[in-house]
């Protein structure tokens, strides 16, 4: 990282990529793709071309940058989960109140600042006005990373931020977000004017504009306007919880998938960075048992990350059990035909599997061959042109095991 902010160099773009001006009226290069990380509305911009998530996947280096070596695709946990030297199961002894499940993230954003390892925390806060609008921040204190917990299930600009770091004071930075943020954030690291990066991942899949959230919302929950929080969980089911603290499930193959199909952002269609494969420390609960959290140690300084808060953790290996491929394999061709199972077939299916079905980390490799396949197909049917550079090599080895439909 340089001591200095970059002079960026002339961005030499080709015309269908100048095309078109978004939200906050700057170019994105990616066009219909572009999940909105917020780099392009920084001076980083300079770099997009190399940077951007949709323009040009580069894992293989990023991983060697970050971790030392891109991941052995011949390690089935390595392929699917990336680059680690440690993946366990975790709650925090004392929840924290509000937090999207036990809040270990929210907690070691603070103690990263209370010990001084950084001087900020990058992550999402929310809108005064709309819960569910992220608005990105650079915490400088413990109440500011608090109040900044939970998920806002929307894609965020958080590299917006960085063009608030010159002139900050901020050297030393812990920087949270899910793997399309992150892609970028690595590719331009080593020219920010910054003396430290520590990065802590979400993983993610499934993200949506604000407008898709609300057509996601009326379409799955009994009452939209009230929902506080949800989580698509290892239960099968979509947890919905009220303003009231009430809570609605409702099983995932009850979803109405005609109208549905199309409410994810393209982004998120043609991602395959469900791990975050390039930060340091990964915290997600796909890979671990209903209720506890799935923590990814890639590298050192993930470990360095993870002391901050170990001693407070309830801690257990992950486990792993069923076989999920011929579920994945149904799931793709009713998701080819746009199937709406009714509500009585889609609980009954859904406690058969709940209790017979994929869980731990089986659950976590079910969630990511189903939608590595679904993008991949989406890819080639939309992306005709770009789709085989896209599909990284671990995602391509994956796609292999299963039969698409036709494109
Ligand atoms: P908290 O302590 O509540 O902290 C949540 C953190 O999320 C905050 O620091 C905030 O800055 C950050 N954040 C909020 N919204 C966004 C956003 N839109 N973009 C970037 N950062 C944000 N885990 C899985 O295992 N499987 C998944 O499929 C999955 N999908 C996700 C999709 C999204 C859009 C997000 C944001 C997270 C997803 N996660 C997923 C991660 C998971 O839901 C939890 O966020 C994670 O386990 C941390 O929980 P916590 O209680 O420690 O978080
Ligand atoms: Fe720019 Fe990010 Fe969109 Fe790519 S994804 S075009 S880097 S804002
Ligand atoms: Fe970014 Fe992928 Fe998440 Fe979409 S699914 S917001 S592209 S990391």
């Amino acid at each position: 990282m340089t001591a200095t902010p970059p002079t960026p160099p002339a961005v030499a773009l080709a015309p269908h990529e100048r095309a078109r001006p978004m939200a906050r009226d700057t170019v994105r290069p990616a066009r219909d793709l572009c999940s909105d990380c917020g780099l392009c509305d920084s001076r980083w911009v300079a770099y997009v071309r190399r940077a951007c998530a949709f323009l040009e996947q580069r894992f293989e280096a990023m991983e060697a940058a970050a971790h030392g070596r891109s991941r052995n695709l011949d390690d089935e946990n390595e392929l699917y989960f990336g680059v680690h030297q440690r993946m366990f199961t975790a709650r925090l002894n004392r929840p924290i109140a509000g937090a999207q499940w036990t809040g270990i993230v929210s907690r070691i954003g603070v103690r990263a600042l209370e010990t001084g390892l950084v001087d900020a925390v990058l992550c999402v806060g929310q809108s005064p006005g709309d819960r569910f609008t992220p608005v990105p921040v650079l915490a400088r204190t413990p109440e500011q990373v608090l109040a900044a917990r939970v998920n806002k299930p929307t894609l965020s600009p958080n590299l917006a931020v960085l063009e608030q770091l010159p002139g900050s004071g901020i050297r030393r930075l812990l920087a949270i977000g899910v793997g399309c943020q992150i892609q970028a954030l690595r590719a331009v690291q080593d020219t920010l004017p910054l003396d430290e990066l520590y990065v802590l991942g979400l993983p993610c899949v499934d993200n949506v504009s604000r407008q898709g959230l609300q057509t996601f919302l009326e379409s799955a929950s009994r009452s939209p306007a009230t929902v506080v929080h949800y989580e698509f969980m290892q239960d099968f089911r979509i947890h919905f919880r009220h303003e009231d603290g009430s809570e609605e499930t409702v099983p995932f193959f009850g979803l109405d998938t005609p109208k549905l199909k199309d409410v994810f952002a393209p982004s998120c269609l043609s991602c395959f960075d469900y791990t975050n494969a390039g930060a340091d420390l990964v915290v997600g609960y796909m890979g671990a048992t209903f209720g506890r959290q799935w923590i990814t140690v890639r590298n050192p300084r993930g470990q360095r990350l993870l002391d901050l808060v170990e001693e407070e953790l309830d801690q257990a290996p992950v486990t792993s059990r069923g076989d999920r491929r011929q579920a994945v394999q149904q799931g793709i061709d009713a998701y080819d035909k746009a199937l709406k199972l009714p509500r009585w077939l889609a609980e009954a299916v859904g406690w058969v599997v709940q209790r017979f079905g994929p869980a731990g980390l089986e659950y976590g490799r079910f969630s990511i061959d189903s939608h590595f396949t679904r993008n991949a197909l989406w890819l080639r049917r939309h992306h005709p042109g770009i789709a085989e550079r896209h599909i990284p090599s671990f995602a391509r080895r994956i796609v292999s095991r299963y039969r698409l439909p036709s494109t």
